[in-house]
């Protein structure tokens, strides 16, 4: 196997396929909506900023990339019916769904346990946990009936090295890497659909900003340049790839 983070897609790599990202108004989410819908595909871009999701359906189409659907939902405020109809709103309009990128996710609070906030706990594992799930259970049956389907969830460096003060945030990227893991064994008879985790690293995003206020960002890398792992996962050539948890930067 090549490696992913050197992987360069075959010009329309992506062609012909359906793929959501959420959280795509901003960060690794819009840097991989634009490198999706360059790639061929016709992106779904979720966010909740539909000022933000313009602004990339502007710059795609303005690319000459494949007209982008819109769908806003704030996950802090969602409950199963939004996230049932959000699939049925894929369902109506393209009838398939190739490729699901579970990419937003919030920050919560860096604090000793004894000092978390509590509602600002649960919202994060709702936003980076519960959203994920909902959604992948709500499109199973799109990804399913896709004849080659990915879906991606997002780790974190924390879930290699545990540590102090990480809080929820921490603690959902552990379960999202077990959930990964779970459902990548349960769709193992399914060669069509993988399941897969990243881990982007260090990226240059208001999320990191948010985890490290006094970093030098110029020594940050893009979003744009982290890509190449994401973009192998979604495309043909990871078909019988599952179950993987992958680093998008060495080290
Ligand atoms: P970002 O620029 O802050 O983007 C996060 C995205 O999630 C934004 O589009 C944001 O929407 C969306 N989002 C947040 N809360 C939401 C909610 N309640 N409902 C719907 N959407 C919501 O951060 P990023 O760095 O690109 O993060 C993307 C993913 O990479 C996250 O899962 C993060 O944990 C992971 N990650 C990032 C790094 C890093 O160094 N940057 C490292 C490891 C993992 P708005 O634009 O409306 O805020």
């Amino acid at each position: 196997m090549t490696d992913p983070r050197t992987y360069v897609p075959a010009p329309q790599a992506l062609a012909g396929r359906v793929i959501l990202i959420t959280g795509a108004g901003d960060g690794i989410g819009k840097a991989l909506a634009l490198a999706s819908a360059a790639a061929g595909a016709t992106v779904i871009l979720h966010g909740r900023s539909v000022r933000k999701l313009e602004k990339v359906y502007d710059e795609i189409v303005a690319a000459g990339g494949a007209r982008p659907s819109l769908l806003p939902l704030d996950f802090e405020k969602a409950g199963p019916a939004e996230y049932e109809a959000l699939a049925a709103a894929i369902t109506k309009e393209f009838g398939r769904l190739d490729g699901l990128v579970h990419n937003a996710g919030m920050l919560g609070d860096r604090a000793p346990i004894e000092h978390h906030d509590i509602p600002k706990w649960m919202r994060t594992l709702h936003v980076n946990l519960n959203a994920p799930f909902l959604l992948t259970r709500y499109c199973f049956p799109l990804l399913k009936a896709s004849p080659d389907a990915s879906l991606i969830f997002t780790s974190s460096g924390v879930v290699r090295h545990p540590s102090a003060y990480w809080g929820a945030y921490l603690v959902s990227k552990c379960a999202t890497e077990g959930l990964m893991q779970m459902l990548a064994d349960e769709v193992e008879s399914l060669p069509q659909l993988r399941v897969n985790s990243v881990n982007p690293g260090k990226v240059r995003t208001n999320m990191r900003l948010q985890a490290y206020p006094g970093e030098d960002r110029s020594t940050l890398p893009e979003a744009s340049s982290i890509l190449p792992t994401y973009l192998y996962l979604l495309g043909p050539d990871s078909r019988g790839v599952t179950g993987r948890s992958f680093d998008c930067q060495p080290g």
